[in-house]
């Protein structure tokens, strides 16, 4: 594949988007900060015809709260989740799993739909933004639906969109009162590098105990895996560390990690257990701290 060979479209709305998605179907790819779909084209791992990119259309960027939702625009720089006071304030977990993503370089190109739709297991907004009950917004040829963010993904690089689908907006709700949230990583090393294991929680504090909790795996299932047993146990008790270990090894038990060069699939578990149990002390340091 070379360059001479792509078609290049350039819409200025979402509908001419949507149309020329749909008139290309899979031989359209669409461009958006394009740190994985250029050098999949490289690797010759995208062969799409018809590069459709989607940089013009506005109503793809920004972030705003409306009525009790966080909107963030598919199209919004991963370094701009990062940075956004209102993501900080409302959705700390999802700010620092932005600022985790490789270099500053990446991240003021890279996209947070992008993150979305590339949907490899390793991805780090995916699993926060899930233990915050978001969904996602798209539009295609079917017209626009919104679906809860974790029906998304469908396996390793495989998602809900339909050919010619583009994803608009991720919404995420404001968290109830005295909620706080977590997202902790292991790489290999410090600066740039994937995550071999993560975790995303999200914990409500009432009179001392926990009344709701969400936890997110990431990096160890083909797609994030929401700990549902291990938020039953916690859910209606006072947190303690006893019980976020109990809730730590109840994490390890439901991964379905495999093993790659960053790690083996007994380490990966390990570092689930431990992430887990780290990401619910700081959930819940940050509830007991909420002004909400
Ligand atoms: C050196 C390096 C380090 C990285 N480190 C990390 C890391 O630590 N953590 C991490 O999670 N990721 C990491 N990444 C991956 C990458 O940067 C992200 O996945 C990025 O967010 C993808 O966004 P993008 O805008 O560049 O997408 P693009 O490359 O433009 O697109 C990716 C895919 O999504 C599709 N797509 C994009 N936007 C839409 C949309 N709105 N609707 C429909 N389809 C769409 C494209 O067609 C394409 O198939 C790294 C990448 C590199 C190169």
């Amino acid at each position: 594949m070379t360059i001479a060979a792509i078609t290049y479209h350039r819409p200025a709305t979402l509908a001419e988007a949507c149309a020329l998605g749909r008139q290309h179907g899979s031989d359209a790819a669409f461009l958006a900060g394009g740190t994985e779909l250029i050098p999949d084209y490289q690797r010759e791992r995208e062969t799409a015809q018809h590069l459709i990119a989607l940089d013009s259309i506005r109503e793809l960027r920004g972030i705003s709260e409306e009525d009790g939702l966080l909107r963030i625009g598919a199209l919004t720089t991963i370094a701009k989740v990062a940075a956004s006071p209102l993501v900080r304030a409302r959705l700390p977990a999802l700010a620092d799993a932005a600022r985790a993503i490789g270099s500053p370089q990446i991240r003021s190109m890279a996209t947070i739909g992008g993150n979305f739709c590339r949907a490899v297991p390793c991805a780090d907004t995916p699993p926060a933004a899930i233990a915050c009950a978001a969904r996602v917004r798209l539009a295609g040829a079917l017209g626009a639906r919104e679906l809860d963010a974790e029906a998304f993904f469908t396996g390793v690089r495989k998602t809900a969109l339909n050919p010619g689908d583009v994803l608009v907006e991720i919404v995420v709700p404001v968290q109830p009162h005295h909620s706080g949230t977590s997202y902790q990583r292991f790489a290999r090393r410090r600066g740039p590098a994937l995550a071999v294991a993560a975790v995303a929680a999200r914990v409500t504090l009432e009179q001392g105990r926990i009344t709701g909790a969400r936890i997110v795996l990431g990096a160890v299932a083909p797609t994030p895996l929401i700990a549902a047993r291990a938020a039953a146990l916690i859910e209606g008790e006072p947190p303690s560390d006893a019980l976020f270990e109990r809730a730590g090894a109840l994490c390890a038990e439901d991964a379905l990690p495999i093993s790659d060069v960053r790690g083996s699939a007994e380490y990966r578990t390990e570092l689930v257990r431990v992430l887990a149990r780290r990401a619910l002390h700081e959930a819940v340091a940050r509830a007991a701290g909420s002004a909400q």
